[in-house]
Formats: C-alpha cells, sequence, structure tokens
C-alpha cells in the first residue's frame, strides 16, 4: 500500500535469509502484510548459488550453506515441501540440499512473499506513524521491523547508542573465505566431500556430487578454516583463489593448470563464535525485533528457528503455520 510517498506493510522484514523468510511467511500466513527487504540481487543471504557460464556449459556452486541436517520434525517438513534432495555420500548419513542449487530451498521458501532485492537499508528512524526505513529504492513505513542481518551489522543500522545493540555488541562472526573452482568432467575426484579442521581448507566439497548439478565439468567448493580466513580476509578475491587453488589441487590430486574456472567469496561473517542464546532480542514497545541464526547457532536450522520464534511471538500463539 502506498501512504503519501512511502509504501506502507504491517511488517518490514529486514533481510531474505532464512530468518527473514521463515519469519515473513508465517506473518504472510496469518494474513499480516508483509513485506521484505534485501541488499542482495539473490534470495537466501548465506545460502548462496553462484551460476557460471563456461565454455562447456552452465556451472553452479554453493559457495554458502553446504548442506541441511535438520532436527526440528518442523524443519524438515518445510524442507520437503521445499524440494530437498537427498546428497548421500555412503558413508555418513545423507545430507538435504536444495536442488539444482542450495538457493532453491530459499526460493521455494519464499514463494508468494513480496520481496524487494537490490534494496539495502540504510536507516530506520521511529517515527510517531511507526518505522521509517530508508533505502535507496524509497522510504517504507511499517508500525513492525524485523531486522536478520548479521549481528556486527546491526549497530550501523540501528546506531551504536540504541538500547538494543548492547545486547548484539559482544557477539563475534567468523569469517570464511570460500574457493570455486571447476576442472574437466574426467578430473580427479577422490571423495565427495572432506572435514579437516586442521588443514588451512577445513571443508571440501566435490559440488557436483551434489544431485541435479551440471555434469560438463567436475566442480569444487573449498572452504578455508576459521584462522586462516581471518588471516587473509584483506586479500583480494582473486588473491585468495590464487592462494586457495593450490591448496585444493593438492588435497584432490588436480593439476592447478587444469582448472577452467576458479574464483573466491568473502563471507565476512559467516558463522557466529558463540551464540546469543536467546531466540531473538526486541524493543520495550515490541515494535523492533532481531534476529538470526547468531541468536541460536551457526546453521541454518537456527536461523529458521530463530524466524519462526519472532513469528510466534508477534502472533502471540504457541504455534504458527
Ligand atoms: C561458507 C558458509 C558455509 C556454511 N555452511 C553451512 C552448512 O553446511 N549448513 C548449515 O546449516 N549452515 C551453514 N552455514 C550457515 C548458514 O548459511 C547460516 O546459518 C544461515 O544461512 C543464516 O541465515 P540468516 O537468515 O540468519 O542470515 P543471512 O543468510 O546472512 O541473511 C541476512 C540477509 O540480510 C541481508 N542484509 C544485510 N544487511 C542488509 C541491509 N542493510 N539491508 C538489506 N538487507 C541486508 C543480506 O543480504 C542477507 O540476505 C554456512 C555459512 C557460510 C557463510
Amino acid at each position: 500500500m502506498v501512504q503519501g510517498d512511502k509504501l506502507h506493510s504491517d511488517v518490514l522484514v529486514i533481510g531474505a535469509g532464512m530468518a527473514g523468510i521463515t519469519c515473513a511467511r508465517a506473518l504472510a500466513g496469518a494474513g499480516q502484510s508483509v513485506m521484505v527487504l534485501d541488499k542482495g540481487r539473490g534470495i537466501g543471504g548465506r545460502i548462496a548459488t553462484r551460476r557460471v557460464a563456461l565454455p562447456a556449459g552452465e556451472v553452479s556452486f554453493d559457495h554458502g550453506a553446504q548442506y541441511v541436517n535438520p532436527r526440528d520434525a518442523g524443519f524438515a517438513r518445510e524442507l520437503e515441501q521445499a524440494g530437498a534432495a537427498l546428497w548421500q555420500d555412503g558413508a555418513d548419513a545423507p545430507h538435504l540440499v536444495g536442488a539444482p542449487g542450495m538457493t532453491a530451498l530459499a526460493r521455494a521458501m519464499a514463494a508468494g512473499l513480496d520481496i524487494r532485492q537490490s534494496c539495502e537499508v540504510t536507516a530506520l528512524v521511529q517515527a510517531r506513524d511507526g518505522w521509517q526505513v530508508s533505502t535507496a529504492q524509497g522510504v517504507f513505513l511499517a508500525p513492525r521491523v524485523i531486522v536478520t542481518i548479521p549481528a556486527p551489522q546491526v549497530a550501523g543500522l540501528l546506531g551504536a547508542d540504541h538500547p538494543l545493540v548492547e545486547g548484539v555488541a559482544a557477539l563475534r562472526m567468523q569469517p570464511c573465505l570460500t574457493l570455486m573452482a571447476a576442472f574437466p568432467p574426467d578430473s580427479p575426484r577422490p571423495f565427495m566431500h572432506r572435514y579437516d579442521t586442521a588443514h588451512p581448507l577445513a571443508w571440501i566439497a566435490q559440488n557436483s556430487s551434489k544431485p541435479a548439478r551440471s555434469a560438463v565439468a567436475t566442480t569444487w567448493v573449498a572452504q578455508a578454516g576459521a584462522d586462516w580466513s581471518a588471516a587473509h580476509l584483506e586479500l583480494t578475491p582473486d588473491q585468495i583463489a590464487a592462494e586457495l587453488l593450490p591448496l585444493l589441487c593438492d588435497a584432490i590430486g588436480a593439476d592447478p593448470r587444469h582448472a577452467t574456472y576458479a574464483s573466491a567469496h568473502r563471507w565476512r561473517y559467516a558463522r557466529v563464535a558463540q551464540p546469543l542464546g536467546q531466540p531473538f532480542l526486541h524493543s520495550a514497545d515490541r515494535s523492533l525485533y532481531l534476529g538470526g541464526d547468531w541468536c541460536l547457532g551457526a546453521r541454518v536450522e537456527d536461523a529458521w528457528a530463530s524466524g519462526r520464534a519472532i513469528a510466534r511471538a508477534i502472533l502471540g500463539q504457541a504455534h504458527v503455520g
């Protein structure tokens, strides 16, 4: 709804990651008018898939969350409805992934929501008629705002002296530098994934072994450990890729000269070191809520649980959805 020159809704959710999507769809499902604003070009936040056109055809890389292993039955049900597929490597219990990429899960769960992408929120001001949310796409107005961005970025929106910022100021989120690399289809494939915190590349996944991925290349996603990432955080993406590609090749027995693609992504706020320990924070008048994975842990399910808890609190009922 347009009110004056401002777009108005019952609730504005800032962030279209798992926390924001979960909260928004529960509130919208209960009949509230909800608008979601995200600065990214895609939906999903740290559930992210990069598509790349190679001469042999298109490939994709899940360069954020790798998989989910739901514990809560409600989360498992929502993932199933979102089309989650099994990634089976024969050794571990199978993991759930999106198909053809992890973002498919977020997109399916966000279906039907009013989401404004490439819409960075630059300021939040509480006025007499509600919250005024400033973005490059104009000013949005709502009586209630839910902020689901990484904790270290909250102060930048609310101002360092906002009472809620005190609750998140001490939270630290560790970075993760991530390499995406492609090789010819017949290149070495010694494992589907490897987790080794003693190695600079703590996690290595054969991305193309996940279901419904392109077979035109063997693709790998490799994540540097928290210490390595922190020590190399300010390198450029090209420099990060140049550092990590030889490490990956050493681990999988491939020749770096055979790589048909190599690129890096810097996640400055990948995983909370020590979570808040409660599912959300809210202002005294309950018009402003802060949530996200960092409230409860460092996994997609923690973001889902935070978003669900905020919706339940707002709707004031035991069960949502
Ligand atoms: C490399 C990596 C690997 C991971 N692997 C796994 C895994 O295998 N399994 C697992 O369960 N979890 C994994 N995680 C963690 C998981 O991705 C997160 O826990 C979860 O996705 C966080 O969801 P969220 O909604 O809390 O936050 P986010 O996904 O970060 O969403 C926040 C959103 O807010 C938006 N935003 C930020 N600032 C603004 C602003 N000013 N204006 C508008 N929008 C803004 C961002 O664009 C983003 O979309 C991984 C994370 C990383 C980085």
